[in-house]
């Protein structure tokens, strides 16, 4: 067995693209992770499948692992793994307990490596606005555990200096004592007039900030309802100001919207909405399962440089299509000659990162416009036409070109179907529904759209007073038949034109 490394990776303040690419890199050869609660759970994914994943700090769970129990599983692990990540919120280095687990590393005889991360004080500046030094009026910052009140027998902190530090503090951990700091540092004088903010849950979707002045910033927090996790920050600096809130003037920033692609289309899109603002939550109604077995697959993946056109109608098509080329030692000179045609850009895109591009995308990314356009483009009379797509997809497409006089072969080189997902993934989607909080749910695909009401009743969407979206014609019809009307259709039939139609929406 190689000898095991621990890494003590910064995961950031809870909004996943806030990981740096070493931590992301080293998270695609982890084979365990422990991680702490207030890591963002979607850093996960990027975990090879077979990845161990324990969590040991829960938000709200009843038996967090003590310190000495996090040891005894790093030692476990360590004799078990080769890449064990030791992920922790924020940056490892503040507020973490990392000397103590580096010195376990130390007496275990364990390679280690320190990924810093974006701490939570620097998030929530960034993202409520705030600076945390300023030429004129903070010169220093300094960082302090709210956790250490005065009333302990030996505090660590030098409340003098405190309430005298001309600057910004940031305070972690501080909620629960919030009233008993601000008295403190008003005994020991600092003005009662300084300013003073609150983030909660800062880069995150849900972030919420409350601010007052350092008499009243407890009162504030207790009317407004803000908890922890939150940042305190307490300085000249801390004060709201509109033009810098660029945060929660994102399009989407407040909205919550459910997804309901497969797990794959569900991460690319989640990424995209929540640079909006958004609050994603994701559903995957479908699963995606290869054909490549197939004597029809084996048979057109081995004939491809026979076609006149090959036809792609999704970037799935086209992956499938090159893992079944590579199984067979082949790659993408198994195409010859044959001209590629791509229903959209996206698709287009898939093929472009294998290094092949399109012959032709139709101008309106539909099956019917790809037949026409093609048509116009030239004739296709006895033209050898080879459609490599899902095995439920619609007829319109090879109906529209057979009609033109193609010989068309529509070889299935995967399918979906429903997803069955477990009590545990639709319970808490169903009770956010029925609280009517979630704006929007989107719709890439008929398929989606029906395996989405076969889990969630079609009246307790009516009544939850979400709106929905759909991705176009051939899926707001399979909605119009389930009993709905979509708010928005995308303009253009992708992943990009669905979040476009629901932006124009609130333009
Ligand atoms: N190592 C972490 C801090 C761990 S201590 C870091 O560098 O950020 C935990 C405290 O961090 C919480 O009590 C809270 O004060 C703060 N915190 C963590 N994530 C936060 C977030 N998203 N928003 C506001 N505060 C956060």
């Amino acid at each position: 067995m190689p000898k095991a490394k621990i890494y003590f990776v910064g995961a950031g303040p809870g909004e996943p693209a806030l990981i740096t690419l070493r931590g992301a890199q080293i998270l695609r050869q982890a084979d365990c992770v422990i991680y702490d609660g207030l890591v963002s759970e979607a850093l996960l994914d990027g975990c090879p499948a077979d990845c161990e994943k324990i969590c040991v700090r829960k938000r709200t769970g009843e038996h967090p692992f003590t310190q000495e129990q996090i040891h005894q599983l790093l030692i476990q692990k360590t004799a078990q793994c080769r890449t064990v990540v030791r992920l922790k919120g924020g940056d490892p280095n503040l507020f973490g307990r990392l000397a103590e687990e580096i010195q376990l590393c130390i007496r275990l005889g364990a390679d280690f490596e320190v990924v810093p991360g974006v701490t939570a004080a620097t998030a929530a500046a960034a993202c409520a606005g705030l600076f945390l030094t300023d030429r004129q009026s903070s010169s220093q910052v300094i960082f302090v555990t709210g956790q250490e009140t005065p009333d302990k027998a030996e505090t660590a902190l030098d409340w003098d200096l405190l309430a005298r530090f001309r600057g910004t503090i940031a305070f972690y951990m501080a909620m629960s004592n919030l009233a008993q700091i601000v008295q403190i540092l008003l005994e020991k004088g600092k003005s009662p007039q300084t300013p003073a903010a609150v983030i909660q849950n800062a880069a995150g979707p849900n972030q919420r900030i409350a601010y007052a002045s350092l008499e009243t910033i407890a009162s504030e927090c207790s009317r407004q309802g803000i908890e922890a996790p939150a940042i305190v920050l307490i300085g000249p600096t801390a004060v709201y100001r509109q033009e810098y809130d660029w945060f929660s003037r994102r399009p989407l920033f407040g909205k919550t919207i459910l997804i309901t692609r497969d797990e794959e289309g569900n991460r690319r899109l989640a990424g995209c909405l929540r640079q909006q603002g958004a609050e994603v939550l994701c559903f995957a109604s479908i699963s995606v399962h290869p054909l490549l077995n197939t004597d029809a697959a084996a048979s057109a993946l081995s004939r491809l440089r026979e076609m006149d056109w090959v036809v792609f109608t999704s970037p799935r098509g086209v992956r499938f299509t090159f893992e079944g080329l590579a199984s067979l030692g082949k790659d993408g000179r198994a195409f010859g000659n044959a001209k590629i045609a791509c229903i959209g850009p996206e698709t287009a895109r898939r093929l472009a990162e294998v290094g092949l591009r399109a012959d032709f995308v139709p101008t309106r990314f539909i099956g019917e416009a790809l037949a026409e356009e093609l048509a116009a483009r030239e004739p296709l009379e006895h033209k050898k036409i080879l459609l490599l797509r899902s095995a439920i997809a619609p007829d319109d497409l090879p109906c529209c070109l057979r009609q033109r006089g193609a010989c068309v072969e529509d070889v299935p080189i995967y399918t979906v179907k429903p997803a069955s997902p477990a009590p545990e993934q639709i319970q808490p989607l169903r009770r956010r529904l029925t609280q009517r909080q979630i704006d929007w749910i989107l719709f890439a695909s008929s398929s989606a759209a029906e395996a989405f009401f076969q889990t969630f009743p079609k009246e307790t969407v009516l009544q939850s007073g979400t709106r929905l979206a759909s991705i176009g014609p051939a899926t707001t019809r399979r909605l119009r038949q389930l009993g709905f009307s979509p708010a928005v259709e995308a303009p253009v039939h992708t992943a990009d034109g669905l979040l476009e139609a629901i932006l124009r929406y609130y333009d």
